[in-house]
């Protein structure tokens, strides 16, 4: 017996991969069911918000056992059709449950039950009484005086409820403030101030013109465009003459960038662009702020939007263009929970709206670089730098017999000594923060080990700590070797900075500005590192890949890369791509058009056929030789995989035991065509204290493989074995 409609289909945070059937509320206006609304529903013993995703004419659920929904919280819906169909998607391509889907796709307030209305974001200012107070006078108000002092340091001369610390009751206290008229309480718009100047576009060169002209022609309909171009050789500029054209023609542009990425350099060029308001979508948001430009976005109120990775999920009123900028840049990829590539969710979701997506890279993925291949993108190439600026020229050092200084052979010591006497920058590159990757006992051999994780910690000399860059863990720096007592440690390797200090003593008064997570925690640091290079006042600069993306060093002669080893031996099968890229990346942040950069790759590995043909052939030959190396080991992008993940406490005994099982369904299912490779422990066996495994799908055809996912994520729901782990489905993995 089933139960006659409506039902409403509801798609409710939870681990299950499958909608939840629930009967209206009572008295609820059955014109208002409209999918992509929230409902709070009941669900086991909590009330969580959750989307209306269809509604149904029956349920096949017994009637005794049909729960009424609580409440419709919108009366229009906040997820539209398009949003819908996306989530449905990657739900079923990402073998992910629906409710977790919508609630990534959703911004925070919406998925706590908070009202979707547009409105700015509730600020708080100071009075012109306010600003006559002094913060130190009011000593029996400390909280007061906190916040004054807070109000009068606050950027633009304004707090959010998002600026101010949780633990206090500030409410009260701002309460307080505005009885004594020193705070008023005011409204910021969400959105990217409108620009006041316009800067004028150049004349396109020809093979700029082509690339807007094709993004112009695919206008209306879904198209694929892979824009390959050097750094520095306009591919910026083609996004905005392309997002012109879309503007003009009413419609709006969703731009998606790295993490990394989002400055407040590329917000200011396409601010000085367009007279219209931008919405922008970084991690560093308020949830309001995020909410407010999120439902304007969907409103048509804002033509751009631009923002990181979960930015893919924004509603467009009008969408006439997705651009996904440096497409090959892992930081699109969600790397725990719902594990989505917002790259190739951007197509997908270009398909839906029928729009054209431009993926735009200076060393674009080898997907994709195969899919223009195979003639499913449209390959736009950019083959010189705007404004014709000459390439770098690059130069492998063998380091095998050098004598090393902090990491610096003599060699590049003097290449680097030639070009600062000649006026120029240096830019050297790291990819290792910290002082050394190692400290270790001179007398017994002991090396300083995580507790929680099998991984050296590393020594940060400034702090006097060492730190384990896996779970986070810090202590002290031993005085003794805990083992024999001696006290003769060392610092083993180098990361920026030790170089940092060498780079002090070989380059004194040069000035060295070192660029990595340490340096650039607090807020603008980054900005005044770079602003002092670009402005002469330091002309060293050490980083990590950081320094990969974003900025320009017009200044910069001289490019040295000082370990490149790492990237050739890793036991992942895209290493090798990622060094090329970061390689060419961190070369193209350097030179201009009178000075061409000269880059210096120190390695142990002179002969390594990959360097040659990266350094002989450039990225290009680099690329089409690893794709032939993909191709013969079959792996992507010429085969799908996904990846089981477990892991627990304890010890492998858990982790091995439920991928042991899941492996035996996989292999029971499979149809001929999927490899059931494992269970094998994880690189890293123990991280944070849990033991980790994993299992390797691989199919040569995408379709095998999720016609084998399908039924086995349900499976795996249901294993008893999964009980006793933290296990996770990773579809198109990008670490393996
Ligand atoms: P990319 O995004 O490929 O790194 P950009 O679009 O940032 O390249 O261009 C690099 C520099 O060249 C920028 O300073 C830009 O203003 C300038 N530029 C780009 N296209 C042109 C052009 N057609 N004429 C003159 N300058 C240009
Ligand atoms: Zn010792
Ligand atoms: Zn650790």
């Amino acid at each position: 017996m089933s139960v006659a409609g409506p039902i409403l289909q509801v798609a409710v945070p939870s681990p299950l991969r499958r909608l939840f059937d629930y009967l209206p509320p009572t008295g609820a206006d059955p014109g208002l069911l409209l999918p992509g609304i929230r409902v709070q529903v009941p669900f086991g013993r909590t009330r969580p918000v959750g989307v209306l995703v269809a509604v149904a004419a029956a349920s096949e659920v017994p009637p005794g056992r049909l729960r009424r929904a609580l409440a419709l919280l919108d009366r229009t819906p906040v997820v539209p059709p398009v949003l819908l169909e996306l989530a449905a998607w990657a739900a079923g391509y990402y073998h992910h449950p629906p409710g977790e889907v919508l609630q990534t796709l959703l911004p925070v307030l919406l998925r706590q039950g908070a009202e979707a209305r547009v409105g700015g974001v509730p600020c708080w200012r100071l009075t012109a009484a306010g600003r006559a107070v002094a913060p130190e006078g009011l000593t029996r108000a400390p909280r007061q005086a906190e916040l004054l002092r807070r109000l009068g340091e606050a950027a633009g001369g304004e707090l959010t409820p998002d600026d101010l610390p949780e633990a206090t009751d500030w409410r009260a206290v701002l309460r307080t403030l505005v009885d004594k008229g020193w705070v008023e309480r005011g409204e910021r718009p969400c959105l990217e101030a409108a620009a006041v100047g316009r800067d004028t576009p150049p004349a396109l060169n020809p093979a700029q013109s082509a690339a807007v002209a094709a993004v112009g022609e695919a206008a209306g309909r879904f198209q694929p465009l892979l824009l390959d171009g050097v750094t520095g050789s306009g591919k910026t500029e083609v996004y905005l003459q392309a997002i012109a054209t879309a503007l003009a023609a009413g419609r709006q542009a969703l731009v998606l960038v790295p993490e990394i990425g989002l400055t407040p350099q590329t917000v200011a060029r396409f601010r000085r662009r367009f007279a219209v308001p931008l919405a922008v979508l970084h991690s560093g948001l308020g949830e309001r702020e995020r909410l407010c430009a999120w439902l304007a976005a969907g409103r048509g109120e804002a033509p751009i939007v631009i923002g990181t990775r979960s930015a893919v999920f924004t509603p467009l009123a009008r969408p006439g263009l997705i651009i996904v900028d440096e497409e090959h840049d892992a930081s699109f990829k969600q790397q725990e929970g719902f594990r989505y590539s917002a790259r190739d969710l951007a197509l997908v979701r270009g398909r839906l709206e029928r729009v054209p997506v431009v993926l735009g890279s200076a060393t674009p993925s080898l997907e994709s670089l195969r899919n223009a291949g195979e003639g499913r993108y449209r390959r736009l190439v950019l083959p010189e730098r705007a404004g014709a600026a000459l390439h770098p020229r690059f130069r492998l050092l063998d380091i095998r017999a050098a004598a090393l200084d902090e990491g610096l052979s003599p060699p590049l010591l003097a290449a680097m000594g030639g070009h600062l006497d000649a006026g120029g920058q240096v830019l050297l590159f790291l990819n290792r923060r910290g002082f050394a990757p190692t400290l270790i006992c001179h007398g017994c051999g002991w090396v300083a080990e995580c507790r929680r994780c099998d991984a050296r910690l590393t020594l940060h000399a400034r702090a006097g700590r060492l730190r384990c860059h896996h779970c986070g863990a810090e202590q002290p720096v031993p005085r003794q070797c805990p083992a024999c007592g001696g006290l003769d440690l060392r610092p083993l390797g180098q990361g920026t900075e030790r170089v940092e200090e060498g780079l002090g003593r070989h380059f004194p008064g040069v000035g060295v500005v070192r660029v990595d997570r340490d340096s650039t925690r607090r807020k603008g640091a980054m900005e005044r590192l770079i602003d002092g290079v670009q402005a002469g006042a330091s002309r060293i600069l050490v980083g990590t890949q950081m320094l990969a993306k974003g900025h320009h060093f017009p200044g910069v002669t001289l490019v040295g890369i000082l370990d490149v080893d790492g990237g050739l031996f890793s036991a992942d099968f895209r290493a090798g791509e990622r060094m090329a890229q970061l390689i060419i990346q961190v070369a193209g942040r350097a030179g201009r058009a009178d000075r061409p950069g000269e880059v210096v790759i120190q390695t142990r590995q002179p002969d390594h056929p990959l360097l040659i043909d990266l350094i002989e052939g450039g990225y290009d030959r680099f690329a089409r030789a690893a794709l032939a190396e993909r191709a013969a080991a079959g792996l992507p992008p010429y085969t799908s995989l996904a990846l089981v993940r477990a892991e627990a406490p304890g010890g492998m005994a858990r982790p091995l035991a439920f991928l042991e099982s899941v492996a035996e369904r996989a292999r029971a299912l499979a149809l001929a065509g999927v490899q059931v490779l494992g269970p094998v422990s994880a690189p890293m066996e123990r991280r944070a204290g849990r033991y980790r495994a994993q299992l390797l799908l691989i199919a040569p055809r995408r379709a095998d493989l999720h016609a084998l996912l399908g039924p086995l994520a349900l499976e795996l729901e249901g294993m008893q074995s999964g009980r006793a782990v933290r296990w996770s489905l990773d579809v198109d993995p990008l670490e393996t």
